[in-house]
């Protein structure tokens, strides 16, 4: 008898009839003897008709952000519900917690809290009486008791969390696709599904954008090393496991694209090159809690110089107008912003020890066409910055160069 943690994320719970397959698969985990927690997500598409309903009513002031909780939080209490309703019309005992019920901990940070502690002992009193907690994924509670949810996509985390604490043999995300593949499947055809990936590699895919899974739940995985598997909810298979490097002998070069058009990009142009002027640039932009990506500051010609950053697109009406404060404060000449870029990632723990990677993306991009405007790379990583209307033709191009629809590893010649 082993216990795990099974979630289902938005499709996969988007209809009663949905949601009966859910169960049913579940079901199916139980009579194989193992004991299972359950996470879901909001059915379907709710969390953002939820978001949409709040734009409606248009209140951006601080205190809408908890109020935003209550309702964003709304959508997975529907789901637990009917999943529980459903498991025990099958013959199995099951029953719902929100997250507070499940007493997920969190900090106070509303729409983007973070998981500090989960108190389990009345999750385990369930397990112990053969009961199925279905809990609600995304949400918990800061230390007022406020309702907090933990960032879109945040379900997967729960799971994570909930896995890591309760020491569970398997964390098992069931999603709408068959693991995790080289690339967006529904946007490159030829996109293969992974048997492995490691944490380090699928860390980097999450947080340059692949949502496949939500870049905190890896960072959980990793740090309490929960054995994660990526599968499908509509076909049975082996899906994807997230492990640890070693595994194999062969690393390969590149494991996966990840791309995102949440980006915007701003610039500030004719600054004095002079110490502390970074500060006085970002020092204003991170107090109104606006997070940035990427910075390029440019030499300086005559003691003055350029300085770019991108932001989540999100941000962006708010960054220009703090920007522009900035400007006119500093002196500088002027402030260029554009909402219309994406980055794009190629990622692989290969690349520690191959040469080249960068300059074939380079190319492979000029041949096409397509205009780089900004560059980040780290050890395992490459992220440039283009138009959006590019993204795909650029996605494509690459996967089919660095020929990852095929088997074999491609050994790039040239020298960066
Ligand atoms: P869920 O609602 O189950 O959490 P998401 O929509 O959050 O599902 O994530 C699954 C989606 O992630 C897929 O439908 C796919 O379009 C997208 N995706 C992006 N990158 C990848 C990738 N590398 N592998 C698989 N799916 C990916
Ligand atoms: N329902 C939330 C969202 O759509 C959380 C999740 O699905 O993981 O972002
Ligand atoms: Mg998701």
């Amino acid at each position: 008898m082993s216990l795990i943690v099974q979630k289902f994320g938005g499709t996969s719970v988007a209809s009663v009839a949905h949601i009966e397959n859910v169960a049913r698969r579940i079901l199916t985990s139980r009579k194989e003897g193992h004991d299972v927690v359950v996470v879901v997500s909001a059915m379907g598409d709710d969390t953002d008709k939820l978001v949409a309903l709040a734009e409606e009513v248009d209140f951006r002031d601080c205190r809408a952000q908890r109020e935003m909780d209550v309702l964003l939080a709304s959508g997975e209490q529907v789901t637990i519900a009917l999943l529980s309703m459903m498991l025990m019309k099958l013959g199995c005992k099951a029953k719902s917690f929100t997250g507070t019920q499940a007493r997920i901990q969190t900090d106070a940070v509303h729409t983007r809290a973070r998981i500090l502690n989960i108190d389990i002992a009345s999750l385990k009193v369930q397990i112990d009486q053969g009961i199925i907690p279905v809990v609600a994924g995304f949400q918990g509670r800061d230390s007022e008791d406020n309702i907090t949810t933990l960032g879109r996509g945040g379900s997967d985390t729960t799971a994570v969390a909930l896995a890591a604490i309760l020491e569970v043999d398997e964390c098992q995300i069931y999603t709408d696709v068959e693991g995790v593949f080289t690339t967006d499947p529904r946007v490159v055809e030829g996109a293969c599904r992974l048997d492995v990936i490691t944490f380090e590699e699928m860390l980097e895919l999450a947080s340059q954008g692949s949502r496949i899974l939500h870049s905190r739940a890896v960072e959980f995985a990793s740090k309490y090393q929960v054995p994660l598997r990526v599968l499908s909810s509509f076909k049975d298979g082996p899906g994807t496991l997230i492990t640890n490097e070693g595994q194999s002998m062969e690393q390969p070069l590149i494991s996966g694209i990840a791309f995102t058009r949440d980006e915007a990009k701003l610039t500030i142009l004719g600054v004095k090159d002079i110490p502390g002027i970074a500060s006085a640039i970002l020092g204003p932009i991170s107090e109104a809690n606006i997070m940035v990506d990427m910075i390029v500051q440019n030499v300086a010609d005559d003691m003055s110089t350029d300085f770019t950053f991108t932001v989540r697109r999100e941000d962006y009406d708010q960054a220009l107008k703090i920007l522009e404060n900035i400007a006119q404060k500093i002196g500088a000449k002027e402030v260029k912003g554009n909402n219309k870029i994406a980055k794009l990632s190629m990622v692989g723990v290969g690349m520690r020890s191959h040469a080249g990677v960068a300059s074939k993306m380079f190319r492979v991009l000029a041949d096409e066409s397509i205009n780089i405007q900004m560059i980040s790379t780290s050890e395992i990583k490459i992220s440039v910055v283009i138009n959006e209307k590019y993204l795909e033709l650029a996605a494509r191009a690459l996967h089919s160069a660095f020929d990852l629809s095929g088997a074999s590893l491609d050994e790039p010649t040239t020298t960066d």
